[in-house]
């Protein structure tokens, strides 16, 4: 969580931040697929731009925030009330190479709870309810990020990657959701997962079900 208290004083009203535009790629209203809260019905919002670049990365039409039209704030955020969800997703791209206050205070005003999914490589902003850490090994999160952070998420092709995820999971808070989480596309790693959470019980998988269930 990133609360509302450690934002600058001064971030204006409401209808200020509705009128802050943000590149786009897309947003609807579905079902969470992975994590803590799969299952439950959010809108996800999914910005721009990202200097991540990932080589396995399911949504490279995402890095170019050029390509993407920007939308302000406040058809955002009444989109995603009106869709009738109890909470935003912000994902990307890497949402935090933008400036979130704005549109999280919109959606706040609005009365959504607010999630992010980041690979916390850019500083925190916004007023976040639940912030889902994604570390990359390539561009690390800053240390700043991780005290804020409540789900640990780590993508996992090699035993590299469980090493990184205790690297990571050292830093988090107690209390921090640990979830392993294999890449859709190279399904090997499920056994290393498998035997290395009964080993490690603290961790937890996470599975890309909107993939099974064909939503997106
Ligand atoms: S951080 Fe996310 S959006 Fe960026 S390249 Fe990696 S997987 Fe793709």
């Amino acid at each position: 969580m990133y609360p509302a208290e450690l934002q600058p004083a001064a971030i204006g009203s409401a209808e200020i931040s509705d009128q802050t535009e943000y590149p786009v790629m897309e947003h609807f209203y579905t079902i969470q697929g992975e994590g803590a809260h799969s299952g439950r019905a959010a809108y996800f919002i999914r910005t721009a731009g990202c200097d991540v670049q990932c080589w396995w990365c399911d949504v490279k039409d995402s890095w170019d925030e050029s390509k993407h039209p920007r939308m302000k704030t406040g058809q955002l955020a009444e989109l995603a009330k009106d869709s009738g969800a109890p909470f935003a997703v912000i994902t990307g791209g890497e949402p935090l190479l933008h400036d979130l206050l704005p549109l999280t205070k919109s959606l706040k005003a609005r009365g959504l709870e607010i999630h992010i999914e980041t690979s916390g490589s850019s500083p925190l902003s916004g007023i976040l309810d639940w912030i889902t850490l994604s570390p990359k090994r390539f561009k690390k999160p800053l240390d700043e990020v991780y005290p804020y952070v409540d789900e640990l998420k780590v993508v996992v092709l090699t035993n590299k990657d469980l090493i990184w995820a205790e690297e990571n999971a050292a830093k988090c808070p107690e209390g921090t959701r640990l979830l392993l989480q294999p890449e859709w596309d190279t399904p090997k790693s499920m056994p290393l997962i498998v035997e290395y959470v009964k080993k490690n019980p603290q961790w937890g998988i996470s599975l890309q079900t909107h993939k099974f269930l064909n939503v997106p």
